[in-house]
């Protein structure tokens, strides 16, 4: 059976969630389709990388779905080569469906075997997604492995496209990562400061992947977004799939941010002291008080100090938003 129309995303959506397995011969190579939201290209040369792209890990996330939904079209059809082993991933179909971030969890926080202390359809899935990739990177011969988890942000942001960079636990950072992040459009990149469950950290520390979770700015509902805003990233993965090539900008034009503190919703009168629609990485005083609850507060302890993802419509328990605080390029140990 093959995708009608070359259109993953519409056979994304009408497929059953225990969608059984086919396969077949496209113009360079052949196509696995694994189950729901699942796609495996598999070219007929040898290949030198193994490259995953996901989306749709929130569903409500639409642009970079469609986004790599035309990257599948062109592959399929022979109007792009591919040189790459690619899987494709739409995260979380169901969401997808309802046009929603999640049905019972927030499917990104539960990988890295976190699926294991939750409940929730969304349970099964994690588990799915994690030995899809496992199998994909342990058939890997040779070259590099990379994976690139593409989302939108709920809020806007002083930064429209920003990366989250893995945890290396004192290992030196990719110089060439920092300059693919520019060559596709990214302002600034946050540095993850302890092992998280989400799903490009997943790839990271199970498997050595170059990884990372990409945000391409807001929320839209599918068919309204402007792709022509994610042209540089369109172009850098045309250029790494067809010549296994990763594209290379500046490193040092992408600001430099590091995690100093998480917020954790402790109490059901917790709060944020920012405007509902406060944009990513706003910056405030040292001494002001961020967030309140009966049980905590929490001041800003340097000038300049930002917030990001911030959210407290969630359970008590969990992350309400992180403080983020600028790092000179000077004090990144890399290679
Ligand atoms: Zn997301």
């Amino acid at each position: 059976m093959s995708i009608p129309n070359h259109d993953f995303l519409q056979f994304t959506l009408a497929q059953p969630e225990k969608a059984s397995a086919s396969e077949y011969i496209f113009p360079y190579g052949t196509a696995f389709i694994e189950g729901r939201g699942i796609l495996r290209l598999e070219p007929s040369e040898q290949a030198q990388h193994s490259v995953v792209l996901s989306a749709g890990i929130h569903g409500n996330e639409t642009a970079p779905i469609e986004l790599l939904n035309a990257l599948v079209a062109q592959l399929l059809t022979g109007e792009l080569a591919l040189s790459v082993r690619l899987l494709i991933i739409f995260g979380h179909p169901q969401a997808m469906v309802q046009s929603e971030r999640f049905c019972d969890v927030n499917l990104n926080r539960l990988f890295c075997g976190a699926w294991q202390r939750y409940q929730g359809m969304e349970v099964a899935r994690a588990q799915l997604l994690e030995q899809t990739v496992s199998d994909f990177f342990e058939q890997h011969q040779q070259g590099e492995k990379y994976h690139y988890d593409l989302h939108t942000a709920i809020r806007g942001s002083q930064y429209e496209k920003f990366a989250v960079h893995p945890f290396t636990n004192g290992a030196a950072y990719q110089k060439q990562q920092f300059a693919f992040y520019d060559a596709i459009g990214l302002e600034a990149v946050l540095l993850s400061h302890q092992a998280t469950t989400t799903f490009s950290y997943y790839s990271y520390a199970h498997h050595g992947a170059q990884a990372a979770t990409v945000e391409l700015g807001q929320v839209r509902p599918f068919g309204d977004n402007d792709l022509s805003k994610l042209t540089q990233l369109e172009q850098a993965l045309k250029e790494l799939l067809v010549e296994a090539n990763l594209a290379q900008g500046q490193a040092q034009q992408v600001r430099l941010y590091e995690v100093v503190d998480v917020l954790t919703k402790d109490a059901d009168d917790y709060r944020l002291n920012i405007a509902a629609d406060e944009k990513n990485f706003t910056a405030f005083s040292k001494g002001f008080e961020l967030a309140r609850s009966s049980k905590s507060c929490y001041q800003i302890q340097q000038n300049n100090d930002a917030i990001v993802f911030p959210n407290t419509k969630l359970p008590i328990g969990q992350r309400s938003g992180l403080v983020v605080r600028a790092k000179d390029w000077a004090t990144l140990k890399t290679i």
